[in-house]
């Protein structure tokens, strides 16, 4: 009996000690939770430059279409969150105003999307960079390409100090910085590949790193996705239905959603 009561008071006491300890361990209401609030969402090229060229379609056509549903599904489904678009028509945003938008607006998240050429027309699938060199020569061409746009913009020597995307010393520059919000994009490209390979049923080449430009300068993680190549003919017929845009963007929503859950629970 006496074992009994024993038991039954140190219930009681282990009971009671969240209630004796509670008032001392910061709460939620203590902490101020991060919550997402705003993405800058980024359809790659536009106006004078076509970007990669298809058969039939041409690359900023492709990522505007693309990226607006991604920006709708947000809007519809998550009505606490702003939505910045780089471009909502044809025109020519200078590449490193699309970061400096982000970085203007403080914005929480930067979502960069294009679609992807190779000489071998057998190349598909997708595939999402954050910034960083680790094996980046293996993806030299895309670097190349999606950073020769500074190329078409007037005084761009002087605006980009410089650097010139078709030779790898200008890359040594970006060894120089060090990005606190890598694991975030890392963690948010994770979550579009995922999508894109087990909800859309794509070929899923990995979450790479590359020294891009418009990932370099945002300060905010960011990410930027190729949905599948416009020189493999199967892949461009996919993405240019409306259908394929809308698995894609639906896929990367779904990723935003899921990464936002993420960040918000740690
Ligand atoms: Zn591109």
């Amino acid at each position: 009996m006496e074992r009994f009561n024993n038991k039954k008071n140190l219930l009681s006491f282990l009971i009671a000690i969240p209630f004796f300890f509670g008032g001392f361990i910061p709460n939620e209401t203590m902490m101020p939770a991060f919550r997402m609030k705003k993405i800058v969402l980024d359809a790659g090229h536009g106006g004078k430059d076509p970007g990669n060229l298809g058969a039939r379609s041409k690359e900023k056509d492709i990522n505007l279409a693309v990226t607006l549903l991604v920006g709708k599904y947000i809007k519809e489904n998550m009505p606490d969150v702003e939505v910045i678009y780089t471009r909502d028509d044809d025109s020519f945003p200078a590449l490193k105003d699309r970061p400096k938008l982000a970085n203007n607006n403080k914005a929480d998240l930067f979502v960069s999307i294009h679609s992807n050429s190779a000489p071998n027309k057998s190349a598909f699938g997708t595939e999402t960079f954050v910034m960083g060199t680790k094996n980046f020569e293996a993806n030299f061409d895309i670097v190349k390409k999606e950073n020769s746009v500074i190329l078409l913009e007037e005084n761009h020597e002087a605006e980009y100090e410089g650097f010139d995307p078709a030779s790898p010393e200008s890359y040594m520059m970006f060894n120089l910085m060090s990005k606190a919000n890598f694991s975030n994009s890392l963690s948010l490209a994770d979550h579009i590949e995922t999508q894109f390979r087990d909800r859309v049923g794509r070929k899923s080449r990995g979450v790479k790193q590359a020294p891009l430009w418009v990932l370099w300068t945002t300060s905010m993680p960011s990410v930027l996705v190729e949905v599948g190549f416009l020189s493999n003919s199967t892949e461009e017929q996919f993405l240019m239905t409306k259908e394929g845009k809308e698995y894609m963007a639906s896929a990367i929503y779904r990723a935003i959603k899921d990464y936002k859950e993420q960040i918000e629970i740690n």
